[in-house]
């Protein structure tokens, strides 16, 4: 009796000091998850940056502000570290507004017309925030929601689960929306990113994050080299919205299925880069599941290889076009034009609105469930693995 007494009292002494030095770690004291305070919102709500770190000398940086990935450092070909996303140093900063830096995006990641979509007999109207249509979830998006933070530990894996209930009406969405994300930052240089929901009535969800990936860590991403396995993408009009046709993109500069510079034909003559301005466009993967690499990028300054991995029927490149140098991001940088590249795992754009695409109807009774992997090494090229 006493040396039970004695155990647990030993445990609950760990736990406590565990939970003061804000560090959680794994079984066998490798994976890292640490906890620091990372601000304030307007109404006193505290905000938190846990950091992960893995025995490789990888780490990421989140905040349960947005969900958003703050920062994500690896190794380059010389062994150096550097943060390879676009974000901010303060919450401060954050709270000004941006381009969805890092973001989870929901509840409807992308873009639906005219902010409306028919559902059950019914029309729903939700929040326009993109000229006439309706951008990443609305004005206030999930992008914007302070979620409930848990670190997770597992022997080779150092995690963070993020949940939010998205109420019935927000946004104009029907149903509420319980959400959860993990993320995990894997030995093996992987960050995971779990997306679960359920929803108490007929809706529509399609989640992402919005990473804005530079893997030389500066400058614009023009030289750096993409592949992605897709033989077909979705043409838009004017409003960026998809006219409900998937379009080859072969013999187009729109073309990824072998390796290309990100700039080397982004300012061609051609209709659909004119519109987007740069690349602004959703890719119909050949092959989607976690054992298919659905994209890769690869910067030869640094080394450093991004492979993509998705359970996602599509993944929506955009090349940081509308970033016009008035940002001042992490240490002061100024965030330039295609200074990164996005790489949106997700369903079609204006989905319910196109019975033709997949659908993103989520059901009482039903499980919305996805996976994104971004996992991370250095190469000798884009082809070297
Ligand atoms: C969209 C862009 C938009 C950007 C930032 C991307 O997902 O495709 O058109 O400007 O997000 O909001």
């Amino acid at each position: 009796m006493i040396r039970a007494c004695k155990v647990s009292l030993a445990v609950v002494t760990y736990l406590i000091l565990a939970l003061s030095w804000g560090t959680f770690m794994s079984a066998d004291a490798k994976e890292t998850v640490k906890q620091a305070t990372f601000g304030k919102m307007p109404d006193g709500t505290p905000v938190y940056l846990y950091t992960l770190g893995n025995t490789q000398g990888m780490e990421v940086k989140i905040t349960n502000y947005g969900g958003i990935l703050v920062s994500v450092s690896v190794l380059d070909k010389d062994g150096k570290v550097g943060d390879v996303v676009l974000g901010f140093d303060r919450l401060e900063d954050y709270l000004k507004g941006h381009p969805y830096f890092g973001a989870i995006v929901g509840r409807y990641g992308n873009r639906i017309a005219k902010g409306r979509f028919p559902l059950g007999g019914r029309t729903y109207t939700l929040a326009t925030n993109n000229n006439e249509n309706h951008l990443h979830g609305g004005l206030r998006g999930f992008d914007k929601a302070v979620w409930k933070a848990e670190p997770l530990t597992s022997v080779e894996d150092a995690g963070l689960k993020l949940s939010y209930l998205s109420k019935d009406g927000e946004e104009g969405y029907p149903g509420n929306l319980n959400v959860t994300v993990i993320y995990t930052l894997t030995r093996r240089n992987e960050l995971r990113i779990e997306y679960a929901a359920t929803t108490d009535k007929p809706t529509v969800v399609n989640l992402t994050n919005h990473s804005y990936f530079n893997l030389a860590g500066s400058g614009t991403v023009l030289e750096q080299e993409l592949v992605i396995n897709a033989d077909k993408f979705l043409p838009v009009d004017k409003g960026l919205i998809p006219i409900g046709v998937l379009q080859s993109v072969k013999g187009t500069p729109m073309d990824f299925t072998t390796p290309e510079k990100i700039g080397e034909r982004i300012d061609q003559d051609f209709e659909q880069l004119k519109i987007g301005g740069g690349y602004d466009h959703c890719y119909v993967l050949n092959k989607p599941g976690l054992r298919n690499v659905a994209a890769k990028a690869f910067s030869a300054g640094s080394g450093r290889l991004l492979e993509l991995f998705t359970t996602e029927p599509a993944v929506q490149l955009y090349t940081g076009n509308f970033l016009d140098g008035t940002l001042k991001g992490k240490g002061g940088r100024i965030y330039q034009k295609r200074s990164a590249f996005c790489l949106e795992t997700e369903h079609y754009p204006d989905s319910p609105n196109h019975p033709a695409f997949p659908s993103v109807v989520l059901n009482p009774g039903q499980k919305y469930s996805t996976t994104t992997i971004y996992k991370f090494s250095v190469a000798s090229s884009i082809n070297s693995r």
